[in-house]
């Protein structure tokens, strides 16, 4: 479903990611670990066009991301429009660290913004929708609040119920566990663990472990910009080849 070629982003003169290939298909579920600034968000943000790679391209089920499908008689990729990429990017949903849901929308109000907003859809399909995506993460019960007056926890599930109302072919999750208290972590992995169950293909930066272990179909290792091992969740975390993936995980584990 993805297929990442080549894909090198600089910032100026700082080179973030370097020359990355990886697919990851249909189904697959990829846990996406590594050491602070080895360009894992950048590698998300590239995916979802939050970020223009440098060199290299990302395509979603066949369609290269950004760009028109077909490369112009000269060789050069002719780019699209915002209003194109934006259609793309409603195919891919996002979670990231931090909720940032709508402070002044309720749950219910903050699962049915994109598809009335964005998408069209009339308000009581939407409605009707948020509440089951509500009811799948755990909250039917919590859709009159507002973010302030939820866990963490809780306001990270309304975040995945958002970003699933798109009704995405893909999701990305970064470091979705990272800003919960401990006793939160667990009950947003349960929705991660249940939306791979059925099928979902996701992108997960975490550095759960055991949430790896368990889920992942994939584990991806980055380092300095570069994947430096990909594998099984056993050959990945049990297996380590490389000195830099065996520091990591003893730092980890
Ligand atoms: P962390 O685990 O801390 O979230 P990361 O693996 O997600 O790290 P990135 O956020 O992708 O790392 O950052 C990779 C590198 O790119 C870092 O050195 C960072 O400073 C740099 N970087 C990221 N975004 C920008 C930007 N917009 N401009 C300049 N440098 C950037
Ligand atoms: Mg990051």
């Amino acid at each position: 479903l993805i297929e990442i070629e080549s894909l090198h982003k600089a910032f100026g003169p700082v080179h973030v990611l370097k020359d990355n290939t990886l697919t990851v298909a249909e189904g697959e579920v990829c846990v996406l670990i590594g050491p602070s600034g080895s360009g894992k968000s950048t590698l998300l943000r590239c995916i979802n066009q939050l970020e223009e790679p440098t060199a290299g391209r990302v395509r979603i089920d066949g369609v290269t991301q950004g760009y028109e499908e077909e490369p112009l008689a000269d060789g050069r990729w002719q780019r699209l429009s915002p209003k194109q990429i934006a259609a793309q990017r409603s195919r891919v949903g996002m979670v990231f660290q931090r909720f940032n849901l709508f402070p002044h929308l309720t749950a219910l109000g903050n699962v049915m913004e994109a598809p009335v907003q964005v998408l069209g859809r009339p308000k009581a399909e939407a409605e009707a929708t948020a509440r089951e995506l509500l009811e799948r993460v755990g909250l039917a019960d919590r859709a009159d609040h507002y973010p302030s007056e939820l866990s963490g926890g809780q306001q990270q599930r309304v975040a995945i119920a958002r970003a699933l109302a798109i009704e995405p072919e893909l999701m990305l999750f970064d470091e979705p566990t990272s800003a919960l208290d401990p006793e939160l972590v667990a009950e947003v992995l349960t929705v991660l663990k249940d939306l791979a169950q059925g099928g979902m293909t996701m992108v997960v930066v975490t550095h759960e472990m055991g949430f790896a272990r368990e889920v992942a179909d994939k584990v991806v290792f980055m380092a300095d910009g570069e994947i430096v091992e990909q594998g099984a969740p056993e050959q990945i975390i049990d297996d380590p080849r490389s000195e830099r993936l065996q520091s990591f995980l003893a730092s980890v584990l």
